[in-house]
């Protein structure tokens, strides 16, 4: 193995030690999966010996890539299966896209900015992702031909939980969104059942925002 490939592995093993499972992260899949993605691939070359660190990073467009703890806390959320249908509006980097890939049959993902898009695509290729399913719009109606879905991750903050996205998840599913205002959120879990919609608070958090027809309008 090739020396920087050596050194990125013991980077994603402290990573996984000292921020994800130190902060009682347990699910082995999510572990596994934070081992394995290059997370120093998904930023900009300038950035890559601070890809595995404690914080969110510049992606370009005034948008980020989360923190990993973050990342992994939703993905645990999720309560992921092998057969899920995962939705994701906020592709990014495409980072959480594939830890998702690593774990569930198949995901969507939607992300509003081209050039962000653009580029997301050609690595998730590069890396051979190719059970990731991209698409460029406001992903705030969510993906209604490919629904309903297993589980839905909403990784910008939104006003309120997207009613919309809602409709779109089985019964038996799982969501995870922040909801807040501008500068500080909460992430919201929602279960769906028969008996309807359960929700619990994991915490604050934050994240950039949210833009679209069922979230913050833009601004100039
Ligand atoms: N999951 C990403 C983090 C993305 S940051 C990663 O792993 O890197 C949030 C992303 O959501 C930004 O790229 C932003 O452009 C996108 N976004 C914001 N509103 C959106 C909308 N309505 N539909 C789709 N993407 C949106």
């Amino acid at each position: 193995m090739k020396k920087e490939s050596i050194k990125h592995e013991r980077q994603r093993e402290e990573m996984v030690q000292q921020q994800i499972a130190a902060r009682g992260i347990t699910d082995a899949k999510v572990l596994a999966t934070f081992r394995k993605v290059p997370r120093h691939l998904f930023v900009s070359e300038a950035l890559r010996d601070q890809a595995y660190g404690d914080y969110p990073l510049p992606i370009g467009e005034q948008q980020t890539i989360s923190q990993p703890y973050i990342v992994a806390e939703m993905t645990q959320a999720l309560e992921l299966n092998n057969d899920d249908r995962v939705l994701e509006i906020g592709t990014g980097s495409g980072y959480q896209a594939a830890i998702l890939a690593e774990i569930v049959y198949r995901v969507y993902t939607v992300e509003r900015i081209r050039t962000l898009y653009v580029q997301a695509r050609n690595l998730l290729d590069k890396l051979h992702y190719h059970s990731i399913v991209m698409r460029c719009s406001d992903g705030t109606s969510g993906w209604r031909d490919e629904g309903p879905f297993d589980a839905i991750i909403v990784t910008a903050g939104a006003p309120d939980v997207p009613e919309k996205l809602l409709d779109q998840l089985v019964e038996g599913g799982r969501m995870v969104v922040p909801v807040g205002n501008q500068h500080s959120q909460e992430l919201i879990k929602l279960t769906k059942d028969k008996s309807g919609i359960h929700k619990s608070n994991l915490g604050g958090c934050r994240f950039v925002k949210l833009i679209g027809a069922h979230g913050w309008k833009e601004s100039r």
